[in-house]
């Protein structure tokens, strides 16, 4: 098999292993990096029938990660997708009334983030190891709750390696907020924000694109690199569970081998619908990828008129992973859209840049037709957690009840249809017990924890039970300007 190279979406000159695009996170030019073209395996697809989740995650991630050797990425899926995860089977699909559910939400900190976040310290280690890096790795990471948490699991106490989370203190759940400010570690840093994670994200992409400052990290021998779904490392990893829920349907008895099935991707960076974009045109028989948003609906009016306009009302929802007008990886679509050409990417991004909007030429939006947009709000997402609950004792988070909505709405066809369930209700307490019944509207988060134990007749996960209770060790609050010189002082005290 051919060496598959990546680039930047942006034109920046010369291809990179993946190694070397994993230990940098963000091209130098400020763009994605992207593989030099998606690996196809339509002639290989009948090898998954029956591929346990982590021979799966070979099968995937080998694809992409060509200069990893065979027992480097086998050690690095083995140490990832262990006894971390509540259950063997990973990731369970689960058929509730007429669609499945794909539980992404069994890892340590009880959301998807996890899939991949169990995996890229190896993936980095090993990488920084092929590479011979010398510097000391700093993970700056931006988050709108659940990719915190999950990358100061995964970073904590990895040797040479640094993590600053910086989220919206007011744009999280309670639950979110305490795992992140009572995480141990002792080359962790958690500080909230006073902006949205728009803010927080922007921020630290200007950090990474510091020229100056980067001739300082150097000097001290740091380097950046990103947890965010910016880096490649996050985004493989994902593409492996689409092949999963496939196998998986075809192995009790759902679809005939070959069928076509359509997901439904609760969305906010568009990282999760981008790696099922990906399994698509790798030759996975999926259809419609439809992307749910919740009121921040900036991805359903692009993919309805191609033009993106983030000049718009930000709102904080109950869905909070998903609030989010400024999609990152839609630029990793877009350079697919274009066929590769850098700078149709370049004048969009200065577009998005400038005037906060851009709109596709009439060639680029054809490219759109894979996808389905839609959207819900606050009080339909209530409406389908209760109804749900009501109808099938299946209890959805709010994100997840967001591409519920949206799925019922836009039935495309008869296919078999998977919904990626992308959190714990156990997250998003308050929400989810409120939208059940109004007599919670009284308890908070901690309360409600055992309220909705009761509920499930079972007990509140081991990742958080003692949440309420721990040791805050992570007190910090900056203004959204002050991100570089919050990374400044915590790198040169
Ligand atoms: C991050 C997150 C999302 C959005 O995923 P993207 O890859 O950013 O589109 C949806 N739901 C939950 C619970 C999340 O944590």
């Amino acid at each position: 098999m051919e060496n598959i190279l990546y680039k930047s979406t942006r034109g920046l000159q010369g291809s990179f292993t993946a190694s070397q695009a994993i230990i940098q996170g963000l091209a130098k030019d400020g763009g994605l990096f992207v593989p030099d073209r998606i690996p196809d395996i339509k002639g290989d697809l009948h090898l998954i029938k029956n591929l346990s989740y982590k021979e799966m995650a070979y099968f995937v991630m080998s694809k992409f990660l060509t200069d990893f050797t065979e027992a480097e990425l086998k050690e690095c899926i083995d140490k990832a997708y262990g006894n971390k995860f509540d259950t063997t089977e990973i990731a369970p699909l689960k058929k509730v009334g007429d669609t499945y559910f794909l539980e992404l939400f069994h890892g340590p900190t009880l959301a998807f983030k996890d899939m991949a976040l169990s995996i890229l310290p190896y993936l980095m280690k090993t990488a920084a190891k092929k590479e011979k890096l010398e510097s000391e790795i700093v993970i700056l990471t931006a988050t709108s709750g659940d990719t915190g948490k999950a990358a100061l699991e995964g970073f904590s106490e990895v040797p040479g390696v640094k993590i600053i989370v910086f989220f919206p203190e007011e744009g999280v759940s309670e639950i979110q907020k305490m795992q992140m400010r009572t995480h141990k570690g002792s080359n962790t840093y958690v500080v909230g924000i006073n902006g949205n994670f728009d803010d927080a994200q922007t921020g630290v992409k200007e950090v990474f694109a510091d020229k100056e400052f980067e001739k300082k990290l150097l000097e001290s021998k740091y380097v950046f690199s990103s947890a965010n779904s910016i880096n490649i490392g996050r985004l493989v990893p994902q593409v492996v569970y689409y092949f999963h829920a496939y196998a998986e349907l075809f192995r009790s008895g759902e679809i005939a081998w070959g069928d076509k099935i359509n997901v439904t991707v609760p969305t906010g960076n568009f990282g999760n619908i981008l790696a099922a974009y990906y399994a698509k045109n790798m030759g996975l028989p999926i259809d419609k990828l439809i992307c749910a948003s919740n009121s921040n609906k900036v991805l359903f009016d692009f993919l309805s008129s191609g033009k993106y306009d983030r000049n718009r009302d930000f709102f904080t929802t109950i869905s909070p992973s998903m609030d989010i007008l400024i999609s990152s990886n839609l630029e990793r679509l877009l350079y697919e859209l274009a066929h590769g050409d850098s700078s149709k990417i370049n004048e969009l991004m200065t577009d998005l840049k400038t005037e906060g909007n851009y709109e596709l030429s009439k060639d680029m939006g054809n490219g759109l037709l894979d996808f389905i947009g839609g959207y819900t709000d606050e009080v339909e997402t209530k409406e389908a957690i209760s109804k749900v609950f009501k109808d099938y004792k299946y209890l959805m988070d709010t994100h997840t009840a967001v591409a519920y909505s949206v799925y019922k709405d836009n039935k495309a066809g008869n296919r078999k249809n998977v919904i990626i369930s992308t959190a714990s209700p156990y997250k998003f307490t308050a929400s989810v017990m409120r939208a059940i019944d109004s007599k919670y509207n009284e308890l908070d988060d901690f309360k409600l924890l055992k309220e909705m134990g009761k509920l499930l007749g079972s007990s509140v996960p081991a990742q958080i039970k003692d949440i309420e209770t721990a040791d805050i060790v992570h007190k910090g609050v900056c203004d959204k300007c002050e991100i570089k010189a919050t990374v400044e002082k915590i790198l040169f005290p």
